[in-house]
């Protein structure tokens, strides 16, 4: 069995920073030995890395036997042994001996576990160590050296020999999954050596490294080792081969040299070499790699053939020949040994096989320790004394340690390939997992956007639904409500005039006829005052023409036509409350009598045109500057109804009326004549001449003056709506707003009555619209005034009145506002986009709607702003 290792495997030489790390556990050490210039031997350069080592050597002395019990009884040993003073005295002759210092001295009661730890144990470790060590026995045959190195301990495990032990410790030492142990046992024999682990394989061959100078047996079995029992088994097997062998040699095992070869090759992975970390960068890291480097140590225990065989080789009857080829081996160890010892310069390593395999042992790298085992039978002296000097000689044998180690470059590989697979499988690995990874990321971002997606419509749908519902119920509480104040309100819009709050509810046609009986009698009693007036002219004259009337007469008649015409004027004034009041009456009877709806205006105004005639416009107008409060009040109304008309209209102005009604707003005392007087106003405020009129004479002050004063709703409604006109006349666009116009109507909005907002929302509109135009005209330049005045948040806020009246006109005063881009940076900040933007869309009413759409588009400003807010039309 080749062990596979010697393939493949580079050698180098290991540079080791740490001296040789020798361990010294028993009393067998080392002392520091003289460093040698070179070893003959070894032929190997010492190296700086070197360690010296001398040859170690111990004496056993054998315990007497049985036989020599009996026949050397009555003789003292031929040896004394001092082991405390490792010392061994023998006997020249009875009264004088020669004293050896040994390394060790053994008695013959030291045991084999003590043997062992004095004598291998130091190399065992050495070898575990990387070292190569040599554990040899030599002496005569029967003093027992195969007992010291190869007992089994079968029987009696005390008993167990170096062989047993040193593989013990081996095997307590190596991890037999990084380390490797195998043996090869040999027997030389004659010069040849026979491979005992395979008998047929006896004449194997001695390789010599040239350049190193090792020394190998590629032909010999390798066996590796796991366990001792497999060891114990080999050490069985190679025995009986040997005894097979030597029969058939026809000799006996003290003849042969035994030679237990033990490669030990430890892997010191992890505790010196750098492998990459699994967290580490594995770029990193490899540029750092150090190769695993293996140590191996080899052990050699040789079984010397007896050494008297030297001496006595020709007296036992062997042929000469053979006796020298026997004694060949053992005679060149002996010369070499002595030319070691002497430091000769010539030492004959290849005289002999053994010399050849030995030649680490002796003068090489190898620890080495070396028994030599004595009998104590004094018959034998001159071998002991022979053996004894072969081991003193031994002693002087100074021998270089040289750790063996090298790189594994091989192992290295193997497990850079595997970490490379691992790497590549774990990266695929990685790259599976992100790609899966990023599959689930984005089937499930595409869920949630399709889910967003989805709840986004439903609720825009359900948002848009719910508009819906709010806009129809809204729609439907506004016509609700227009179709109440149409019923309500019907008759009391700016060209009625009529102020229903001022009718008499219940008018009996009795209540009629007794006016009718009053105004008669009004009427018998003017003409009886205009007939007695008459008289009184006549008699004046007749008193004038006789000139017999004195001035005292004249003077008293004077004054009684002045009573008379004071009189009359007052007559005149009651007959004219009267006839309004029957003509009020007359109207209100015919209401209750007829269909209310049947022209109901008309009838009334043909009432008023009836008076109109009856009393003379002049008259009319004359009684709103009456003293009295009450016909001032007549007066207004029926002016206000008949400036209603507008064919009244010239008349009333021509005659003055304008200026009186505009005087009437001055009337701080009274409410209702301010009302009335302001919805006059408001009508004759609709034609465009008059619109100058009203300016010239301080209109727009008078106006402004009263919507400041004023609480009463319709006031402010009326007032409000006589602005509101005016604001729709281009020309006087900018007097009206110097004057305070558009500030009077923002003022009016506190009253929250929808009748007033309406008004001042057709007022800005019309201003708006007015002031659009003469933009585009170029006659005003600049930012609309409706904003300089502070209108545009009113505006912004009631541009989605609930009220449509109110809405219709706020939308379109932003329209006309819109289209001038000087207006476009304060509607934005205004918040008017958004409504434009709605208005856009939603405008029920499509002119305004398209409007709307157009001046967003052609605006820059809005159309950036838009872009800006990623709005689309
Ligand atoms: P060698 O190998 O040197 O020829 P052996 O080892 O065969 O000698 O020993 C010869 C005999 O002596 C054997 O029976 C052996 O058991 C016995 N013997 C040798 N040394 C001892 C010892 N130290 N204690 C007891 N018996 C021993
Ligand atoms: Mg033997």
């Amino acid at each position: 069995m080749a062990s596979g290792h010697r393939n493949g495997v580079h050698k180098v030489i290991v540079k080791v920073d740490r001296p040789a790390n020798l361990r010294t556990s028993s009393s067998f050490k080392s002392k520091p030995p003289v460093r040698r210039s070179s070893s003959a031997l070894a032929g190997a350069a010492a190296h700086d890395d070197s360690v010296p080592g001398r040859v170690r050597v111990a004496v056993r002395l054998r315990p007497r036997n049985a036989e020599e019990s009996v026949a050397d009884a009555d003789f003292a040993d031929c040896v004394e042994l001092q082991p405390e003073l490792k010392r061994l005295k023998l006997r020249k002759n009875n009264w004088d001996s020669d004293t050896y210092q040994f390394d060790e001295v053994l008695t013959e009661f030291a045991s084999q576990k003590r043997v062992y730890e004095v004598v291998a144990k130091p190399v065992v470790e050495s070898v575990l160590d990387g070292y190569n060590g040599t554990v040899m026995a030599y002496g005569q045959t029967g003093t027992g050296k195969t007992y010291t190195l190869g007992q089994l301990g079968d029987e009696d495990t005390s008993a167990r020999g170096i062989m047993v032990r040193a593989m013990e410790d081996i095997l307590a030492d190596v991890s037999l999954e990084t380390d490797s142990v195998s043996v090869s046992y040999l027997q030389l024999y004659m010069e040849m050596i026979q491979d005992l682990l395979n008998p047929s394989n006896d004449n194997i061959a001695i390789v010599e490294d040239p350049k190193t100078g090792d020394v190998s047996l590629p032909g010999a079995t390798i066996v590796d080792i796991h366990d001792q029992q497999g060891f114990l088994a080999l050490l069985r097997l190679g025995e009986a081969h040997r005894v097979a062998a030597n029969t058939k040699l026809n000799t006996e095992s003290s003849r042969s040299h035994a030679i237990l070869m033990v490669q030990v090759r430890k892997s010191v992975l992890g505790r010196e070499a750098a492998f990459p970390n699994e967290n580490d960068d594995p770029s990193h890291s490899v540029s750092s790699f150090k190769p695993p480097v293996i140590r191996k140590g080899k052990l050699v225990l040789v079984d010397l053939a007896g050494s008297e065989r030297i001496h006595k080789s020709g007296s036992e009857g062997h042929m000469l020949e053979e006796a020298k080829a026997i004694n060949l081996s053992l005679s060149a160890l002996g010369k070499c040994i002595n030319a070691l010892a002497e430091n000769s310069s010539h030492v004959p390593v290849r005289d002999s096989k053994l010399t050849r395999l030995l030649r680490d042992s002796f003068g090489g790298t190898a620890r080495t320790s070396l028994i030599v085992t004595i009998g104590p039978s004094p018959r034998h002296r001159g071998e002991t004394a022979s053996t004894i000097l072969f081991g003193q000689r031994a002693m002087k044998v100074e021998n270089m340690l040289k750790i063996k180690e090298e790189f594994d470059y091989k192992s290295l590989s193997r497990r850079l390939e595997i970490q490379v697979d691992k790497l590549i499988a774990e990266n695929e690995k990685q790259h599976k997992y992100f790609e899966d990874e990023i599959e689930r990321i984005t089937s499930e971002a595409h869920y949630r956007i399709m889910e967003a997606e989805r709840n986004f419509t439903d609720e825009l749908e359900k948002e848009r639904m719910k508009c819906q519902m709010d806009y129809m119920e809204s729609i439907k509480m506004l016509e609700k409500k227009w179709m109440l104040n149409q019923q309500k309100n019907g008759k009391n819009g700016f060209t009625d005039g009529s102020c229903s709050e001022e009718r008499v509810v219940a008018p009996a046609s009795e209540e009629v006829s007794e006016i009718k009986k009053l105004l008669q009698n009004e009427i018998q009693l003017r003409k009886a005052a205009e007939e007695e007036v008459n008289n009184l002219k006549k008699q004046l004259a007749e008193c004038t023409s006789s000139e017999a009337g004195g001035t005292e007469d004249t003077a008293k008649l004077r004054r009684l036509l002045e009573d008379e015409t004071r009189q009359k004027k007052k007559l005149e004034e009651e007959i004219f409350i009267l006839q309004n009041q029957l003509s009020q009456l007359t109207f209100e009877a015919d209401q209750l009598s007829h269909s209310p709806l049947k022209d109901v205006g008309n009838g009334h105004r043909s009432l008023i045109s009836n008076l109109h005639e009856q009393v003379g416009l002049q008259k009319i107008l004359s009684l709103l500057e009456s003293e009295d409060a009450n016909v001032r009040i007549h007066a207004v109304k029926v002016v206000a109804n008949l400036a209603a008309e507008e064919g009244n209209q010239e008349g009333i102005v021509e005659a003055g009326g304008l200026t009186s009604l505009l005087m009437l707003l001055r009337s701080w005392e009274d409410e209702t004549v301010r009302r009335v007087a302001a919805g006059a106003i408001a009508n004759l405020a609709m034609n465009e001449a008059n619109q100058e009129l009203i300016m010239g004479q301080g209109g727009i002050g008078l106006l402004a003056m009263t919507a400041a004063d004023a609480d009463d709703p319709q006031t402010l409604r009326m007032v409000a709506g006589a602005i509101a006109n005016l604001c729709g006349n281009e020309k006087l666009q900018t007097r009206l707003r110097s004057e305070g116009g558009i500030k009077a109507l923002l003022q009016m909005v506190r009253s929250r009555h929808p009748d007033v907002l309406a008004q001042v929302a057709r007022g800005i509109a019309n201003f708006a619209k007015c002031e659009s135009r003469a933009s585009t005209h170029g006659t005003k330049n600049g930012r609309s005034f409706l904003i300089e005045d502070g209108a545009l948040p009113w505006i912004v806020q009631n541009a989605n009145s609930e009220a449509s009246l109110i809405r219709r006109h706020t939308e379109l005063a932003l329209c006309h506002l819109a289209q001038h881009e000087v207006n476009a940076k304060d509607m934005i900040s205004g918040g008017a986009l958004w409504e434009l933007v709605r208005i856009s869309r939603d405008c029920s009413r499509e002119d305004i709607r398209t409007l709307a759409c157009r001046t967003l588009s052609s605006s820059p400003t809005f159309q950036a702003e838009l872009r800006r807010l990623r709005i689309e039309l």
